[in-house]
């Protein structure tokens, strides 16, 4: 296990070392992800900024997100 700040809000993620251990997300009650754009951008969230954010959002919105600060607003 590793940790990684979320880009949006900067809290510390704790992160599973490969791609092996994808399933154990489904149980940490604190995770998060790198979700990638086919644009090329990829932004590192924590789950709660993911939660924040709606399903269909592009490259643009997360961008916006990411400089807001994330979920908390
Ligand atoms: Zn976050």
């Amino acid at each position: 296990m590793t940790s990684e700040p979320c880009d949006a809000c900067g809290e510390s993620v704790r992160i599973a070392g490969g791609i092996a251990n994808i399933w154990s997300f489904t149980h940490e009650p604190s995770g998060g992800m790198t979700i990638e754009f086919p644009t090329g951008e990829d932004f590192f969230l924590c789950f709660q900024c993911l939660d924040a954010l709606p399903e269909d959002a592009t490259a643009a919105d997360v961008a916006t997100f990411v400089a807001a600060g994330g979920y908390e607003l």
